[in-house]
């Protein structure tokens, strides 16, 4: 600010500072005219410096609030709940961490201090001249106005078309992402010229809105220009009047003419703020619009750890929906011992995996309450209880990255001798160090360079990693063929040994050893006790255990 200040008085000086100079040529007094030339040529060197000053401080301003409010929101992104991505788009998010974060810091850059410098140069130069040759200065003060109403007028056009142009972004980025990481299923049902026309549709709404903002912006341009031009020829004409009047003499006109000039950048720079405040206002409310997102599962104020877990699950009465209007677990009773196996088996969509994703807390129960230990989970810290948890699902996930990186994600302390014995037992190891890179080797995005099973198997070396004492395998074996699925089996058998396991299989062959298995559908629990219990009730079970067998599957049951 003490540099756009000093910025502004020297801009102010110049042109009256060079019309003395003017004055001492009339006087003869050539010595005195150069050493004052010489001074200017001074004072804009010093009004350089303090301009880089300006920006050079004012952009790392900027870059600053760029990087803490970035880390801000991906830190919030990280504490937002399930049921927020179950409906945003990555490629929204993309865009307001990207575009919009962009924006609003460009904004800090150069706002507050382009916004002084401009106020103090445009009235700072109507008080030189008013002091020079008043009825010059009303003439050319009588443009300004008419001059903001129009940038500003123009400017707001522009920028409501350039926030629609980043509107329409954000849509061709979640198109983008939708598209790429879907582009192996496209070309299996060889719909490219489909997602061409999908990408096209988003791709043209973003030119559209390109060509309309880029239009206001031209007129504004046209209309900057042609204003300052006209300015200049009222000073000219006017002022020709008045020193052919008498009035005034040419040199004041000349600084005139120099303080004309040096105001048509403080007013682009006026209407650039108010561009500027508009787009990165729109920028921070997006910011904002995420940030004001509650995390929906939190940690209570008197949360406690989860520790020494034995591993009694409990579900008491628990009843969840994710709507409203829809309840998908309704009333479950559950009771598993520390260290014992439970099966769900059940129709698709019944709700098992929704009941094994309200243990580590990914969704939070509507009533009723369930217990670890006989501590309702409500009650514990989050993190605490998560750790107690190993969840072996049917669709792995893994990080673009190494082997080793993604099975030390269970347990980033590990040394060397845990990551082999952790594959050892997952039934991976051998197929690893015969890999040319071993643990090193890179598995793509999403790990699409390994085999369905391999994949498994790196997602279960990395719950033998953690070594938690509860563990959900939900139907960790289904997406595989029979080889790898008896390799699986073994190693999973091996993972739950000593662990509270909650187990849902499509195979019944998989779980028949549970200690207990529970029928699922979704009218809540129909059958429970063993396997030997429920083949005996002739049930739901025993219908679904002998279609296995048989090769059938009745129609009632999905
Ligand atoms: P299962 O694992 O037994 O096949 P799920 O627990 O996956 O069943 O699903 C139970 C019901 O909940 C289904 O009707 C499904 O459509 C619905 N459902 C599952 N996940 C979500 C979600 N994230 N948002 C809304 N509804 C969901
Ligand atoms: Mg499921």
């Amino acid at each position: 600010m003490v540099c756009a200040l000093l910025i502004a008085v020297i801009g102010l000086s110049i042109p009256m500072v060079s019309k003395h100079a003017l004055d001492l040529i009339a006087e003869k007094d050539f010595n005195t005219f150069f050493l004052i030339i010489l001074g200017i040529l001074v004072a804009h060197i010093i009004r350089a410096a303090l301009q880089y000053i300006v920006d050079y401080w004012g952009h790392i301003l900027g870059v600053r609030m760029e990087y803490d409010m970035r880390k801000d929101l991906f830190r919030h992104l990280q504490s937002l709940s399930f049921r927020y991505y179950d409906k945003t788009r990555t490629g929204h998010i993309m865009s307001r961490m990207v575009n919009d974060l962009n924006e609003m810091t460009e904004l800090a850059h150069h706002g507050p201090e382009d916004l002084f410098l401009s106020f103090m140069m445009l009235i700072g130069a109507f008080f030189a001249m008013v002091f020079m040759e008043w009825r010059l200065a009303l003439a050319v003060y009588l443009f300004i106005p008419f001059l903001i109403w129009f940038a500003v007028k123009q400017r707001v056009k522009m920028s409501e078309g350039f926030r629609n142009v980043k509107k329409k972004i954000a849509n061709v980025n979640a198109q983008l992402e939708s598209s790429i990481s879907g582009i192996r299923v496209s070309k299996s049902f060889a719909n490219e010229e489909h997602e061409m026309d999908k990408f096209t549709e988003g791709n043209k709404a973003f030119r559209v809105s390109k060509n309309t903002a880029f239009k206001n912006m031209s007129i504004f341009m046209l209309g900057m220009g042609f204003t300052t031009n006209i300015l200049n020829l009222v000073v000219i004409g006017f002022g020709g009047y008045l020193i052919y009047g008498g009035y005034m003499d040419l040199n004041t006109l000349l600084a005139f003419i120099l303080y004309v000039n040096a105001f048509s950048q403080p007013i682009r720079k006026l209407t650039n703020f108010v561009q500027q405040f508009e787009s990165g206002m729109a920028g921070f409310d997006r910011f904002m619009e995420i940030m004001e997102i509650k995390p929906l599962i939190n940690d209570l104020p008197h949360a406690t750890q989860l520790k020494d877990v034995k591993g009694h699950i409990r579900f008491n009465n628990v009843t969840f929906s994710y709507n409203d209007h829809e309840k998908v677990l309704n009333n479950i009773k559950l009771d598993i011992d520390a260290g014992k196996t439970l099966a769900l088996v059940g129709p698709s969509g019944g709700g098992k995996t929704t009941l094994c994703h309200l243990i580590p807390r990914f969704y939070e129960v509507d009533e009723g309450e369930i217990t670890i230990d006989d501590k309702d989970i409500k009650h514990v810290k989050i993190k605490s209880l998560r750790e107690n948890i190993g969840l072996v699902s049917q669709d792995v996930f893994l990080f673009a990255g190494t082997i080793k990186d993604n099975i030390m994600y269970g347990n980033v302390n590990a040394n060397e001798e845990e990551l082999i014995l952790a594959a050892k037992n997952a039934e991976i190891h051998d197929f690893i160090k015969d890999l040319p890179d071993g643990y090193d080797t890179n598995v793509g995005e999403r790990g699409i360079r390994l085999s369905g099973g391999q994949k498994q198997r790196i997602s279960i070396a990395r719950v033998f990693l953690k070594n938690p004492p509860i563990l959900i395998l939900d139907e960790a074996t289904s997406a595989l063929d029979n080889e790898t699925e008896i390799k699986i089996q073994r190693a999973l058998e091996k993972l739950s040994k000593g662990r509270t396991t909650l187990v849902i299989a499509h195979r019944l062959s998989t779980i028949k050893n549970a200690d207990e298995i529970v029928v699922i559908t979704e009218d809540g629990i129909k059958e429970k006790g063993s396997h030997h219990d429920l083949l005996q009730i002739e049930g739901t079970y025993a219908k679904l255990y002998k279609a296995q067998f048989k090769g059938y599957i009745p129609d009632e049951i999905d």
